[in-house]
């Protein structure tokens, strides 16, 4: 198991759905942005399914959660600027088009490091979470080459590494010692998924926050424990992109 990739210049965090990139990868993000590093923030899709409530309002529904998205990238560190590519959610797919923005997004930010949902990952129901690793692992080939959308203004940019969270065959650890709270703060940023995310119910939020702190802490000490940290999050690294 390899561990600590270098602090990145910048990094892109690529996820289906508003609260994707906090649980898969918020205290990196957080410990990143501590040491100097500029973070990004791209959500594939609007959130529209983001409720348990038939009766919700989606427009409105998409608009908090855009702004839960933006004040967690705040928490970690982020100055709350986050892309949106705003694909209905559930309905992402991997294709050209959206090949297209996405490889224009890793030219403009030009990311060091770009991290992502491991589209590999077994058994994995989430159509939108699959879709969104495929899409991020095909845009990184695009962006790489010139004569891959030849059109588009920035030119070609390859990043260095490529950390894959929920891993299939997790091989790397980023020690997060001390930016547990942070990634709490950018996952507690989105309260419109207290109920259907995180379990916890609105009216008796206190306790149920209590637990599901709890539970967020105990994993990340699980996954560092093996390498003797105090907490990790754990990453398929790709490098050689
Ligand atoms: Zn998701």
């Amino acid at each position: 198991m390899g561990s600590n990739l270098a602090t990145p210049g910048c990094a892109l965090a690529v996820g289906a759905h508003p609260d994707d990139i906090e649980f898969g990868c918020g205290a990196t993000l957080a410990k990143w942005a501590a040491a100097g590093c500029r973070i990004r923030h791209l959500v594939c899709t609007d959130g529209a399914k983001g409720s348990w409530d038939a009766a919700e309002d989606i427009a409105s529904l998409v608009r908090i959660r855009q702004e839960e998205q933006r004040a967690a990238s705040r928490a970690l560190g982020g100055d709350g600027d986050v892309v949106f590519l705003g694909w209905t959610d559930g309905e992402l797919e991997a294709g050209l088009r959206q090949r297209w923005q996405l490889c224009s997004w890793i030219r403009v930010i030009r990311p060091d490091v770009v991290l992502g949902h491991d589209p590999w990952k077994r058994y994995r129901l989430h159509p939108d979470h699959r879709n969104a690793g495929f899409l991020l692992t095909d845009a990184i080939v695009a962006a790489r080459d010139p004569h891959f959308f030849p059109e588009q203004e920035a030119p070609p940019h390859r990043p260095s590494a490529l950390l894959l969270w929920e891993a299939d065959e997790a091989d790397h650890l980023e020690e997060v010692d001390g930016f547990v709270e942070a990634k709490l703060d950018g996952l507690l940023a989105h309260r419109s998924q207290f109920r259907s995310t995180m379990r916890i119910e609105e009216s008796t939020s206190r306790e149920e926050t209590e637990r599901f702190r709890d539970r967020v802490i105990r994993q990340l000490a699980d996954h560092g424990r093996p390498e003797g940290f105090g907490a990790a999050e754990p990453f398929k690294l790709m490098r050689d992109l």
